[in-house]
């Protein structure tokens, strides 16, 4: 099930030549759709389902620098930095808040975990304040529950995933776009090792440049190109609450997280929670993601479930070159584990007093799709001229997503980029460096 989203009109007809194709109509292509257009290029975003529809759509919506591994952090500054404007620039509210985010728990160890991120804080100029039981207590009025202390990361916010990929796409549109939905990319026209083309469902588009922001799908796009992206999808689950009493704006805890967008009511879940499904490509990255693996070991549980047999990671996506293999996934949906549903209920229910009566309005599933060191990629592939990667967002894309957007745009077009884009570059995962698993 689609979480609601701001619908987003198709241009009828495919282009013939553009400069730049994007593929993936996520936060990540919209943004990069946006940029390019605005620096003068011909953009056409191609998009098997619809604008947002995979985890552009199920995400928290959060905007954050706080506790992001160092090698983030220049993208994340840029990207907040980028979310200030955007709603002036585009003239739609993206519903970008910088609503600061309170972090409370009763866990010393997690406490640590987040006094250990201070000198990162420091070095980037992050206002961010660890709190005292009272101080966490006093921020979160709303529930007489004894927090050890917490933190308030000040300048941090959040968007709303209705508003802010349709306000990029039709941005885009604005400035000379074209959007195509249900328009699967089916694979690259290549000449001489460069690209020349997306043959996509509806028929050619000639390009000079692609960006490949396909989130989950991007190492199944790449393959048959024999470009090789390890890349491994966890399965998440999220709702929504019916519009309810305000008990805070963003708070992130041991046993819940949640975020009250514009409607009034909360997007819930649990932090780091999460179903590794056994799939044939997860099969063939598994040794390059047996660091994150062992690391995220307590809280990712184990199963083989459908995306075995459907999706990107399938038995048929990883053993064939099927290119119709994205227009027969249109919108990967996985469904919401109920019992943990079941769980992020009773834990705010019992947390907020005001809460005790909440109803749900909506769950969903997501798959998220992750490296093996949890940092993008954001880079220009060596094997095809052209072609640029931007996926591997790790449970936490959305708030760098105008970032990434942006840095793309500076790659195609040959600019000199705003800030250093080496530690996403693709070859990293693949030349031997030492994997450093950075924080989900
Ligand atoms: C429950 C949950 C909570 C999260 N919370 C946060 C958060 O608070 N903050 C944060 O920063 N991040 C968060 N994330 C992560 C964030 O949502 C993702 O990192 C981000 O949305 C990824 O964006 P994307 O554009 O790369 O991918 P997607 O949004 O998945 O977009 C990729 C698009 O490409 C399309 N596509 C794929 N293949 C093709 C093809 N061949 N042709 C055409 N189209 C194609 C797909 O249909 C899809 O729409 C969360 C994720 C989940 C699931």
């Amino acid at each position: 099930m689609i979480p609601a989203v701001l619908p987003v009109h198709s241009d009828e007809t495919l282009p013939d030549a553009v400069d730049v194709v994007v593929i993936g109509g996520g936060i990540v292509g919209t943004a990069s759709a946006y940029y390019l257009a605005k620096r003068g290029l011909k953009v056409a975003l191609i998009e098997k389902g619809s604008v947002a529809c995979e985890q552009s759509s199920r995400t928290w919506g959060w905007c954050r620098q706080q506790n992001r591994d160092r090698r983030e952090m220049p993208l994340s500054l840029l990207s907040m930095r980028l979310w200030d404007g955007l709603a002036g620039e585009i003239g739609r509210d993206l519903g970008f808040r910088r609503t600061g985010l309170v972090y409370a728990t009763d866990d010393a160890k997690m406490l640590a975990g987040w006094e250990s991120w201070r000198p990162i804080a420091e070095e980037f100029g992050v206002n961010t304040r660890m709190l005292g039981a009272a101080e966490a207590a006093s921020l979160i009025p709303q529930t007489r529950r004894k927090w050890l202390g917490g933190l308030h990361s000040v300048e941090d916010g959040k968007a709303e995933p209705a508003l802010a990929s349709s306000a990029l796409a039709e941005g885009a549109r604005a400035l000379g776009a074209t959007i195509h939905q249900n328009c699967a990319a089916r694979g690259l026209d290549v000449t001489n090792g460069r690209v020349t083309g997306v043959v996509t469902e509806k028929g050619l588009i000639r390009a000079d440049a692609v960006v490949c922001a396909a989130g989950a799908w991007a190492s199944r796009f790449l393959r048959p190109h024999e470009v090789t992206f390890p890349q491994a999808a966890v399965r998440q689950t999220a709702l929504r609450t019916r519009p309810t009493a305000n008990v805070g704006e963003v708070l992130y805890s041991p046993d819940f997280a949640m975020t009250r967008r514009l409607d009034g009511s909360y997007t819930c879940a649990i932090s780091g929670r999460a179903v590794l499904e056994l799939t044939p490509q997860g099969i063939r990255f598994g040794r390059q993601f047996m660091p994150q693996f062992i690391q995220r070991l307590k809280a990712v549980q184990m199963s083989i479930g459908k995306s075995f047999v459907t999706g990107p990671e399938s038995l048929g996506a990883t053993l064939t070159n099927d290119n119709t293999v994205f227009e027969k996934t249109r919108v990967l949906d996985p469904e919401p584990l109920a019992r943990q549903v079941q769980q992020i209920v009773a834990n705010v229910r019992g947390t907020f007093p005001e809460l005790a009566d909440v109803q749900i309005e909506q769950a969903w599933g997501a798959y998220v799709d992750c490296t093996p060191d949890s940092v993008p990629v954001i880079s220009a592939l060596d094997r095809l001229g052209g072609v640029f990667l931007a996926a591997g967002c790790s449970g936490h894309g959305f708030g760098v997503g105008p970032g990434i957007g942006h840095l793309i745009t500076e790659m195609v077009a040959g600019d000199t980029p705003s800030i250093d884009p080496t530690p996403f570059r693709l070859s990293r995962l693949l030349d031997g460096s030492k994997v450093e698993v950075g924080p989900i």
